[in-house]
């Protein structure tokens, strides 16, 4: 059997909570070491200009601010390596994580970011048209669409959300719901269907997206009964995805409690998880924010957490 490698600090997710976990760890001279998963980079690197993330008047692109926070995490020592944590054993200290199903590494501490995944309908159309009128985040890229239509997929409360953040950019939004009811919340329902530029379209799925060189519209498709469909097309400039994130947490639920949606259940809003110098920072434990500001500000307290208890 292969000797483990043993680290101090492992730091599992590389976008804005494990690199800026890695910047705070490196400087604490925990010596971390970071493995950047399956998406390099995360949700930043599917989205186009970051425009809220304070101290970038002029916006910034979400690959580039990613490959700023690697850069920095490196200046200061963090060990940022490709590879994929496909199992743990948290059951006892040190914690161990295999890489890629054959490296084995010993872990003083680990910091989870793993972060989580927009869910998308699985249409070559959503490839096709990605930055280029696809979004699964009306927050980071509404702004592009003021005064043109979007459309927003989904029924339950963040499709409502979307759909609402967006009425105050938009002309005009479609909420395309496949279902005949929402199952959002009754206070975002009403918000919702009380808002003149939003159009519910119940019952409706999304079958393709069309356009030359971006986005201009899409197909859409009502079942009626057993006796056919109807098809429509709406002309709309963004497409944006509000059917529900999956929090990457699946190799460490069995270990660590998660809610009904799979998001680990961290302690008393800090990083710190049941299990003693295990944190969970950014997406993977936050249904609600979901903000990559967020998400750095968690992975600078989980660091901060671990140097607190690797120094008892
Ligand atoms: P949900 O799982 O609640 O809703 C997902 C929606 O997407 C449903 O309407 C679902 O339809 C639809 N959907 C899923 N797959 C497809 C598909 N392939 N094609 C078309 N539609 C699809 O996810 P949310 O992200 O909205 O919410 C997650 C959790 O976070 C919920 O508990 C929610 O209440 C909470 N939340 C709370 C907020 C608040 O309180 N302000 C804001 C945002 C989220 P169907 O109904 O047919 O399954």
């Amino acid at each position: 059997m292969k000797h483990a490698e043993k680290i101090k600090c492992l730091i599992i997710g590389a976008g804005p909570a494990g690199y800026t976990a890695a910047i705070y760890a490196s400087r604490a001279n925990l010596s971390p070491v970071l493995y950047e998963g399956i998406q390099p980079g995360g949700q930043l690197t599917t989205t186009t200009a970051i425009e809220n993330f304070p101290g970038y008047p002029d916006g910034v692109d979400g690959t580039a601010m990613i490959e700023d926070f690697r850069k920095q995490a490196i200046k200061f020592g963090a060990d940022s390596r490709s590879g994929i944590a496909t199992d743990t054993d948290l059951s006892t200290n040190p914690f161990r994580v295999t890489i890629d199903g054959d490296m084995t590494l010993e872990a003083d501490s680990l910091i989870i970011a793993t972060g989580a995944s927009a869910k998308y309908l699985g249409l070559p159309d959503e490839q096709k048209y990605a930055g280029m009128g696809v979004s699964a985040c009306a927050t980071c890229d509404g702004f592009f669409y003021r005064n043109k239509k979007v459309a927003v997929v989904g029924g339950g409360d963040t499709a409502c959300e979307e759909a609402l953040y967006l009425s105050t950019l938009a002309s005009q939004v479609y909420l395309i719901v496949r279902k005949p009811f929402l199952r959002a919340s009754n206070i975002m329902q009403e918000k919702v269907f009380s808002t003149p530029n939003i159009q519910v379209l119940l019952e409706y799925n999304t079958a393709g997206l069309f356009g030359e060189k971006g986005v201009e519209g899409a197909h859409l498709v009502k079942r009626l009964g057993t006796s056919g469909e109807e098809k429509v097309d709406i002309a709309i400039d963004g497409f944006f995805l509000a059917i529900g994130h999956t929090p990457n947490s699946g190799i460490f639920s069995k270990w660590l409690p998660t809610d009904e949606n799979g998001y680990i259940i961290t302690l008393n809003g800090s990083p710190r998880t049941k299990i003693p110098g295990v944190f969970a920072a950014g997406d993977v434990a936050d249904p609600i924010y979901r903000q990559a500001i967020t998400a750095a500000a968690s992975g600078c307290k989980a660091a901060l957490e671990a140097e607190k208890y690797l120094r008892k």
